[in-house]
């Protein structure tokens, strides 16, 4: 019935997540409310981790993504089931920092890093950077120079993989704001520049195909293709490149209709074409690096909201108003992102109402899902939507001047704050 096993039904015909009762939580913390199962992300976290053990002699680090949902208490968990972390900007460095990551093990990601960034980057030791484009590139060397360092650095690269997934979110082909395409010879171009330079070193090769992916055949063939790309670099420039990364992307279970892979069978499937690939241009086995995000947060997070209204327009549809909406969840108004709607108070009921979700903010676009099924809704139900764990908070808003919702994490009938709900207080604090 629901996307996994940490979400149940108790007795009083209440959703549970990582045994709390979702009603009781939304009266002890309020609504909107996010809420996380601890469980789930540490199993998620240890099965990507297990599965370089299990596949690849343990030849290989996992990195989450932390735009998904960057906050000090993911750094934490990360850090403790030992993997690394990608940031893309200042302020997901500065968390991780604040945190107490180990700086060595964050890459730093994004097609437009400012020389800002670039030094706050390098003060604070991040480990590498994914370079993606040549005016990065010459500023990195620069500011590097100048500071007495060396970056190590790695080139963000477009395989020419088309994903299958949402056109917004797909990133493999050569029409990407992001990264050297491998076609058209700008990507080894930016290796041949790379080599010259004094203050950086390039010891990886990194790519990323997209999001919400279900099938591992485009990852393996991206994985040929890059090194494919390794094997040219090594024959014709005498380079050997030691690490590749294989981005993220592995899909979620947002409704029944998706159906994602176990986790493992990436690796599984990855490091055979990998070490087959690697033996026939004579290099390396490469150290591999992936970045989940999504999968490791997304179906561990849920989003509670209370009911205040309910409009039936005949023959139309009825809208079931929440206190949340497009401020703590825009997926569906940026891409009509499918989510299950689960209604939290009567969860032992059929769910035989169709109805849409709206938020509350002044824009008729507001609507968290549309012609969803739930048990009949009453006002002061508390509705739940689930997998909101991935780009949810992080994507979050104050428009209309609604404070960001609170984050608990739940762990066997426990729970506790996370990230604390903003104030009207916390809304101005930068007006002058
Ligand atoms: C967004 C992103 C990821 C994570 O993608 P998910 O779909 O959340 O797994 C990993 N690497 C890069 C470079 C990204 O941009």
């Amino acid at each position: 019935m629901f996307v996994n096993d940490c979400l149940n039904v108790n007795g009083d015909g209440h959703l549970t997540i990582g045994g709390c009762d979702t009603v009781e939580l939304a009266k002890e913390y309020g609504t909107p409310l996010y809420v996380l199962d601890e469980n789930v992300i540490r199993e998620t976290c240890r099965s990507y981790v297990n599965s370089f053990k299990k596949f690849y002699d343990g030849n290989g680090m996992p990195l989450y993504a932390s735009k998904a949902l960057s906050c000090k208490e993911l750094c934490r968990i990360a850090n403790e089931e030992n993997i690394g972390l990608d940031v893309v900007s200042g302020g997901e460095i500065y968390t991780a920092l604040q945190a107490g990551f180990p700086m060595e093990k964050v890459h730093f990601h994004g097609n437009n890093k400012t020389a800002d960034e670039i030094k706050f980057a390098l003060e604070s030791k991040v480990g590498k950077f994914v370079v993606d484009n040549l005016y990065e590139l010459e500023l990195l060397n620069n500011i590097a120079g100048e500071m007495g360092v060396t970056a190590n650095i790695s080139f963000r690269i477009k395989p020419g993989v088309d994903a299958h997934t949402h056109n917004f979110i797909r990133t493999g082909q050569i029409d990407s704001k992001f990264g050297f395409a491998l076609e058209t010879g700008e990507a080894f171009n930016a290796v041949k520049e790379a080599i010259k330079l004094e203050n950086v070193c390039l010891k990886e090769l990194h790519c990323h195909i997209g999001s919400q992916i279900f099938d591992i055949e485009p990852f393996v063939t991206a994985a040929e293709i890059m090194i494919d790309f390794m094997g040219k670099i090594k024959n014709e420039l005498g380079v050997v490149i030691s690490e590749l990364n294989l981005g993220g992307g592995f899909g979620i279970m947002y409704t029944e209709k998706d159906e994602p892979v176990p986790y493992e069978n990436y690796m599984e499937k990855v490091s055979v074409a990998v070490k087959a690939k690697s033996a026939e241009y004579g290099i390396p086995v490469p150290f591999i690096y992936i970045e989940p995000g999504r999968s490791i947060v997304g179906e561990a997070g849920i989003t509670l909201y209370t009911v205040g209204g309910k409009k039936e327009i005949p023959n139309i549809r009825t809208y079931v108003s929440v206190d949340g909406g497009m401020t703590d969840n825009i997926r569906y108004a940026l891409y009509q992102s499918d989510y299950t709607v689960v209604n939290a108070s009567k969860a032992d009921k059929t769910p035989d109402e169709v109805i849409t979700v709206a938020g509350k903010c002044c824009e008729s676009g507001d609507l968290v899902q549309e012609h969803t099924k739930v048990a009949e809704v009453e006002v002061g139900d508390t509705l739940a939507v689930l997998s909101t764990g991935a780009y949810n908070y992080s994507m979050a808003s104050n428009y209309n001047r609604i404070p960001r919702p609170a984050m608990i994490m739940v762990n066997n009938g426990t729970s506790r704050v996370i990230i604390k709900r903003e104030s009207y207080e916390d809304i101005v604090k930068n007006d002058i």
